[in-house]
């Protein structure tokens, strides 16, 4: 089976627009603020994708250019800014940042409540201890993909490969809060193929081309590629597609896989925290 991030995105999608026209209804219209700092053609490239699709959902979105030579104190003063601003809801930071600057401190300036890729130290915190909170949105793409094809978590050895604070480490947390056994495996774990043939659910997080093959996969297992590489010009997985799919009961492509439903998920996200504000508002 294939798992569709397209069809998940869309059903999401149904549902986000329903949420933005009642916000829309009682005046409130969402707004988020990216900030973009120098001229790495990745970040420029997300940046003009998200921008596009949260204009889609009729919503705010501004991007804060700023340029590669900001001094890291300056950079704190704007996100401050961008915190005060009543009128903006939500703050992405474009990854990564010019490496005099500190992309810790940065993220940590942001306020948790309008940090949209939960990745403040606090969000993360509350992610530890299990409590609400903003999560990354590629781990909660991965969970919300798991979540509408109703594969079952609880008690699953799940083997989570990579562990970025962005990605893998978040998703691993995320998985032991809905009960799975989790096993992170990073680029000094031994006999990776061991850990991975005990997967019954596989999720590849390590940005290595067609890296995960048939022989590293248990059969009938789900497969789930975060991956999002080039290869040969085309843009592939850290799974070898073709061979397994052919062992695992279902698996995710790339591209249509994970990616399209991440941005979906940051919509959703901003809607979120505008939703709680309004109802917390109301009484
Ligand atoms: P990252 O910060 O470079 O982290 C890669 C992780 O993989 C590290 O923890 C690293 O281990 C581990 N690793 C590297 N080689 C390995 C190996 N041979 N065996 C086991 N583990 C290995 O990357 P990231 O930001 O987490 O992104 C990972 C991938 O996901 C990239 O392809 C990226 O483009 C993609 N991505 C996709 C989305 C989406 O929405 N689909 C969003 C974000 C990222 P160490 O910690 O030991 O170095």
């Amino acid at each position: 089976m294939i798992l569709d991030g397209k069809k998940v995105a869309n059903e999401l999608k149904e549902n986000l627009f329903k949420r933005i026209d009642s916000l829309k209804k009682n005046k409130i219209f969402p707004s988020l603020s990216i900030v973009l700092v120098g001229n790495n053609p990745a970040s420029q490239m997300y940046s003009s994708f998200l921008t596009k699709t949260v204009k889609k959902y009729g919503l705010d979105v501004k991007v804060h250019e700023y340029s590669e030579n900001i001094l890291e104190n300056e950079l704190v003063l704007e996100i401050k800014k961008l915190n005060e601003d009543k009128n903006i809801d939500g703050i992405l930071i474009m990854m990564p940042l010019p490496k005099h600057i500190s992309e810790e401190k940065i993220i940590d300036t942001i306020l948790p409540e309008k940090d949209i890729d939960g990745l403040t130290t606090v969000n993360i915190g509350s992610i530890v201890k299990n409590k609400d909170c903003l999560c990354p949105c590629t781990p909660k793409a991965v969970m919300t993909i798991l979540e509408s094809y109703k594969i079952d978590i609880e008690g699953k050895d799940v083997v989570v490969l990579g562990r970025s604070a962005v990605v893998g480490k978040t998703l691993a947390l995320m998985l032991l809060n809905k009960n799975a056994t989790v096993t992170v495996c990073h680029s000094k774990t031994r006999n990776l193929k061991d850990k991975t043939l005990n997967a019954d659910i596989l999720i590849s997080a390590i940005g290595k081309p067609h890296y995960v093959k048939e022989d590293m996969v248990k059969k009938d297992a789900i497969v789930i590629d975060v991956g999002i590489n080039k290869l040969n010009g085309k843009t592939v997985g850290d799974v070898d597609y073709e061979k397994v799919e052919k062992t695992a009961r279902a698996i995710t492509p790339v591209p249509s896989g994970v990616g399209s439903v991440t941005t979906t998920v940051v919509v959703d996200t901003l809607v979120s925290v505008v939703e709680k504000k309004f109802l917390h508002k109301k009484g």
